[in-house]
């Protein structure tokens, strides 16, 4: 493999130590956004989860362009929720949809009187990667299932307590069961895969 150094657009502890699981055996070392000493928040103001995983992915290359004069391959995730009663919301909006915290008990009202057979919703992960010449290609991940009655379990983030999945709830399952099922690990092995066949092992 030529390219060995990439770039993820976060400072998310989990996903990174995900990200360097999934891409290590590729011989691939993978910094956030701090150990290359970069700070960019750009506005995600996409009409997709695809849209804004571009926004924030040229955003963190252009950054890195101007800071050391070169261009480095570099890699972002947008994710979100998409409840089909909803009308696929709060999907982009999945992180302002509510005050951090406050999210499960929304939806949980927002979904009061639905039955059960439309109960139905998925977490959707987008990757947009960008070669050292900025080309992009992408990835993307998907995890089934549905909004519960109440919220169940301590583990996880965001929406994780009121998401089903059979019968627990995506807070009720550990890191690795989560990650083995997960929107965000299903693009990341996508992502690893198209990696394989671009520049071999
Ligand atoms: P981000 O793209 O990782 O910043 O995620 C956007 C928002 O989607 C988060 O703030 C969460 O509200 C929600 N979200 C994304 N992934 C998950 C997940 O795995 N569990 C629960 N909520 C998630």
């Amino acid at each position: 493999m030529k390219m060995n150094k990439l770039v993820m657009a976060t400072n998310n502890a989990n996903k990174l130590r995900e990200a360097r699981e999934i891409l290590s055996p590729l011989g691939l070392e993978v910094l956030s956004l701090s150990e290359i000493g970069i700070d960019c928040d750009p506005d995600e103001n996409g009409t997709t989860f695809e849209d804004n995983a571009e926004i924030k992915a040229r955003a963190i290359f252009n950054a890195i362009a101007e800071k050391y004069g070169e261009n480095t391959a570099v890699f972002a995730d947008d994710s979100g929720l998409c409840v089909d009663a909803l009308g696929g919301r709060p999907g982009v909006h999945s992180a302002r949809y509510a005050p951090k915290g406050q999210e499960c008990e929304k939806l949980l009202g927002e979904m009061e009187g639905v039955a059960d057979e439309k109960r139905t919703a998925r977490f959707v992960c987008s990757i947009v990667y960008l070669d050292e010449a900025g080309k992009s290609f992408g990835a993307r991940g998907t995890c089934e299932g549905k909004i519960g009655y109440e919220q169940r379990g301590s583990n996880g983030f965001g929406y994780d307590p009121v998401f089903m999945v059979g019968d627990k709830t995506m807070a009720e399952l550990s890191a690795d069961e989560k990650n083995a099922i997960s929107h965000r690990g299903a693009a990341m092995r996508e992502l690893c895969r198209l990696l394989k066949e671009r520049y071999g092992e």
